[in-house]
Order: C-alpha cells, then structure tokens, then sequence
C-alpha cells in the first residue's frame, strides 16, 4: 500500500477521496481541523509546521503521495492563509519525507474561481512568500463591503495555481521526480456550497459564475477520482498543469482563450 497524505479529510472532497483511498487498501494520514488522524490549523505557520512533523512521524518517514483539499471560502483574511500558505507551507515541510518514497506525486485542489477577477496585488503578496501583506490587503477587501471581500477567494486560488505551475518544473519538485498539478473545480455538491445551493437566488449566483453545460453541479467523487489518478504510479509525465474538471465551466468562459 502507498502511505496518502489527505488535507481537509473530515468534509466534502477530502473525506470522500480518503474513503476511495481506503477502499483501494491505501492507508492514509488524515488532517483537518477536527475528526482526523492529525488534528491541525493549517491557517498557521505552526500549525503547518506542528501538522507535517506529526503526519510524516505517522507515516514512519516516508509519504508517497501529498493531496492538499483543505480550504475555505469566506471573504476573510483566513482564506488566504489557509487556501494558499496552509497548501504551500505544509507542501514544503513534507517535501522531505515525500522525496523517500519510490513514486512521489502531489496534487493541490484550487478552483475554477482561480479565473475569476482578483486582487493582482494579494496574489503577489502571496507569491512572494508575504503572509502578512497578504492578509492585509484581505482585510482591506473584506471591510470595502461584500463585493470587494469575494476577491479574496478567487485571489487565494489564482496564487495557489500559479504556485504549482512555477514549482512543478523546479528542482524540488521536477528534480525530485515529483508530478505537481492542480485540479480546479467548479460548483461541487459539499458542505462548502450547501447553504448557497439551498436558495434559487444563490443557485443562480453559483450558475451565473460557474455555467456547467455537463452534467450540472458535480459529486465530490467526481474530483477525488481524479485527484487519484494524478497521485498514483500510473502517472508520471503529467505536471504543472490546473485542470480544469468543471461540467465545461471553463470552456464556457474562456472559450478559445487559451
Ligand atoms: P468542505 O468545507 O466540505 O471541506 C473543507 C475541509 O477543510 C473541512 O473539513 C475543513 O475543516 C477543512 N479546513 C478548513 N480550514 C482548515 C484549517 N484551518 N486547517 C485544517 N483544515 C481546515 O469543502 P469542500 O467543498 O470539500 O472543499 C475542498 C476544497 O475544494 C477547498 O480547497 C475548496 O476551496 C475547493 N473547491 C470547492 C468547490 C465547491 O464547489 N465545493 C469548488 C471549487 C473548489
């Protein structure tokens, strides 16, 4: 059995792709908040470093395979800490236990939001290693009113899925054998989206953001199957990519631009 590390395993994507790993007869290392093997604050640089010492002495010292679902959503400065430093930072500290195993891999959960407007200078901040600044210019948004508080989230998943873009071709990553990619996305049927789901009028905000010509809002299971293959042996050569695994949300907004 390959020995998973599975961020955001108590709820929605997270919960469900340990469940397909454990059906499979993979073990997995669990951290979340609450109701996981490692109970941990990704929202804190101790919390990443306090969860990746506990997950990798879990693991006996070596991790085949990192798949980061933690997150959130709210239009607040936690969400750029957990969506990107709690992925990035703990990605990091992992990196060594990850580099002794015979077929490491990494997979990262963004979103097709990552395409929406943004603050360019909090996706700077962010990818310049800047927490502070980052959550800064967060708390700025979030007092502006709703409006300018929804760019944080769209913020944290643009910083995070340029992260894995530049880092998926560096020594750490490509030198060490590691495929990193990222999968985006679109409006998943967890407890993430249930209240917003639960009226036409939110409905209608999700659908007008994120058009989903296929197959309409998506299962959890429809993300962890590919988060599964992106993390196993069988794949070697894909890297660096965000794909986008969205009903066609993508192709609707972007069209042929790309
Ligand atoms: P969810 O709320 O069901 O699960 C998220 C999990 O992350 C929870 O178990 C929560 O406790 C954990 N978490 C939150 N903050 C944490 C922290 N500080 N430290 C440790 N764990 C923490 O949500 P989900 O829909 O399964 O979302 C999983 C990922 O998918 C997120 O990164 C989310 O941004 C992304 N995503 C979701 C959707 C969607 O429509 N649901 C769409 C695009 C992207």
């Amino acid at each position: 059995a390959r020995t998973y590390i599975v961020t955001g395993s108590a709820s929605g994507i997270g919960a469900t792709t340990a469940a397909l790993l454990r059906d499979r007869g993979e073990r997995v290392i669990g951290i979340d908040l609450h109701g996981a093997d490692v109970e941990a604050d990704l929202s804190t640089p101790e919390g990443r470093v306090d969860a990746a010492a506990a997950a990798t002495e879990l693991a006996g010292g070596t991790i085949d395979a990192i798949i980061a679902c933690a997150g959130i959503s709210a239009p607040i400065p936690a969400t750029i800490s957990v969506n990107y430093f709690g992925v990035v930072e703990l990605l990091q500290a992992l990196l060594p236990a990850l580099k002794k195993s015979d077929a490491p891999r990494a997979a990262v959960v963004s979103s097709m939001a990552s395409l929406q407007t943004n603050s360019p200078e909090m996706v700077e901040a962010a990818l310049a290693g800047d927490e502070t600044t980052a959550r800064e210019i967060a708390q700025k948004l979030a007092d502006q009113g709703p409006r300018a508080g929804y760019l944080v989230y769209p913020s944290s998943k643009r910083a995070l899925s340029r992260w894995v873009r530049r880092q998926s071709i560096s020594a750490d990553w490509a030198g060490n054998g590691i495929p990193l990619n990222a999968v985006a996305p679109g409006t998943v049927l967890t407890p993430m989206t249930a209240d917003l789901l639960s009226t036409p009028e939110g409905a209608k905000m999700a659908d007008d953001a994120v058009p989903m010509p296929l197959n309409y809002h998506q299962s959890p299971e429809s993300i962890a199957y590919l988060l599964l293959w992106l993390t196993s042996v069988e794949n070697t050569h894909l890297a660096g990519q965000v794909i986008y695994d969205d009903g066609g949300a993508d192709a609707t907004l972007r069209g042929d631009d790309i």
